[in-house]
């Protein structure tokens, strides 16, 4: 595979907006780390370059448990490929989060108790606590940003959008998660819009969906709160779930509602959350938080059996892919071009853990073949990579949204099994969770095997 530095890539981890995420051995040390790549393609672009730059700037001296650590980066080394062919890239080096992150495993697994919640909830308060104390505000606090090390720690990742000023004007951040101030245009705080949202992951922890679209005057769920009627927002949200209103303790409630305050000076600070009485109630140790974890994993493990076992058929793949030659979705009429490559199945990491993948005994061919069908039954874009078992996929985006992108990769676990391995690019969160049922389902009897 490919090197970039000192490091030789082992995988794709994810894809950011501008950068590629690989998972990579430093070939001295041996250590493992998250390579953050940014590739120059003909001129790095500058408000890409200031992005980064603030992120490395951000990161450098921040050290805390429940923050990603930034290890070392290089504004200028090669990238080459197996091919022998190079170019320049930007990286960062980041600690490995091996974990996954934290929304995956509660929309596969189930939503948290209000205990469990409580732990993390106290996790990010406390890597919160330490960046603003830094002076630093996040400013793109959200579920995907959320992440688990092995210990099921929580990490938060990615500074890109964060700010060393108190007060910003700025538009930053990600819908659905940006304060009403952000919306309105108004100057901000940093630190009040980063509290913001973690009321939010702290509702969509116990509640497993978002208490609203967005928090602006036309969202009808946030109206409920900006117009002080804070009782109804609970009733809505209580309607159809387990016990009423009490699906919520009333302290849990108080708590959110305050965070989600639609006046800033109303919100609590974070010394105020700390005093408050749920967050000063009962904490799992790390103990009972292992053994949760250990209990959702193996149920999720047994329910991959249960699936129809059927094969589908998905020989109309084979008219749109063949092994070892470079495909893009491409135009029709256009021919596609036969450039003979190679590609590399990457090898599955145990160790590093996602919630969003299944396994199979099919052969990686096969399985690339019901991917190649796929895109051309349900996507709006599709293509495949050059270097690995690797596919990404836009959907079509429902009116005025983005659209949900995500790659799948063909992983070899040993001689006779493979990890189809599902990773959201951009988009909604909860969207791609239900793009992802959808394409578990399509693969039917291929999900026939567990690790
Ligand atoms: P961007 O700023 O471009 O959005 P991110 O820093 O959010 O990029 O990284 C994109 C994706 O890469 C993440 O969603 C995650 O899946 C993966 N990733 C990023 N950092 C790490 C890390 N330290 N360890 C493991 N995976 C990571
Ligand atoms: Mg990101």
């Amino acid at each position: 595979m490919a090197t970039c530095g000192p490091y030789r890539c082992i995988k794709t981890l994810g894809k950011g907006g501008f950068s590629e995420v690989k998972l990579a051995r430093h070939s001295e040390t041996g250590a493992l780390v998250a390579l953050k790549i940014m590739k120059n393609s003909g001129g790095f672009d500058t408000s890409m370059m200031e992005l980064v730059r603030n992120e490395i700037d951000a990161m450098k001296d921040l050290d805390h448990l429940n923050l990603v650590k930034l290890l070392d980066w290089d504004e200028d080394a090669k990238y080459v490929r197996p091919s022998g062919t190079q170019v320049k890239v930007f990286y960062l080096a980041l600690e490995l989060v091996s974990g996954g992150e934290l929304f995956d495993f509660i929309a596969e697994t189930g939503r948290f108790t209000e205990d469990v919640a409580r732990y993390y909830f106290h996790q990010m308060i406390e890597g919160l606590e330490y960046i603003h104390t830094q002076g630093v505000s996040h400013r793109d606090i959200k579920p995907e940003n959320m992440m688990l090390d092995a210990e099921h720690n929580l990490k938060i990742a990615d500074f890109g959008f964060s700010s060393s000023q108190a007060m910003n004007e700025t538009k930053r951040g990600t819908d659905g998660y940006m304060a009403p101030e952000i919306y309105k245009g108004v100057k901000y705080s940093g630190q009040s819009v980063d509290l913001f949202a973690t009321g939010i992951i702290l509702f969509i922890m116990v509640a497993q969906h978002p208490p609203f679209t967005a928090a602006s005057a036309r969202d009808p769920h946030y109206k409920l709160i900006s117009t002080n009627r804070v009782d109804v927002f609970w009733k809505v949200h209580t309607k159809r779930k387990e016990g009423g209103l009490d699906y919520f303790s009333e302290e849990f409630r108080d708590l959110v509602a305050s965070m989600l305050s639609y006046n800033p000076h109303e919100r609590p600070s974070l010394a105020e959350i700390k005093e408050h009485p749920w967050y000063k109630g009962p904490v799992p140790t790390k103990e009972e938080i292992t053994e949760e974890f250990n209990d959702r994993s193996n149920q999720l493990a047994a329910l991959n059996n249960q699936e129809d076992q059927t094969i589908p058929d998905h020989s109309a793949g084979a008219g749109v892919w063949q092994p070892n030659v470079v495909q893009r979705s491409i135009p029709k009429g256009e021919e596609s071009k036969a450039i003979d490559i190679e590609r590399v199945l990457a090898d599955y990491v145990p160790e590093l853990k996602r919630y969003t993948e299944f396994y199979s005994t099919s052969s990686a061919d096969d399985l690339f073949r019901a991917l190649a069908t796929y895109g051309e039954d349900y996507a709006q874009e599709h293509t495949f990579d050059d270097e690995e078992y690797r596919a990404s996929f836009k959907m079509k985006a429902k009116a005025g949204e983005t659209p949900v992108e995500f790659s799948v990769s063909v992983l070899k676990v040993d001689d006779d099994k493979k990890c189809i391995e599902v990773v959201k690019d951009d988009g909604d969160k909860f969207e791609f969770y239900e793009v992802y049922t959808n394409l578990k389902k399509f693969f039917g009897g291929h999900a026939n095997t567990t690790l």
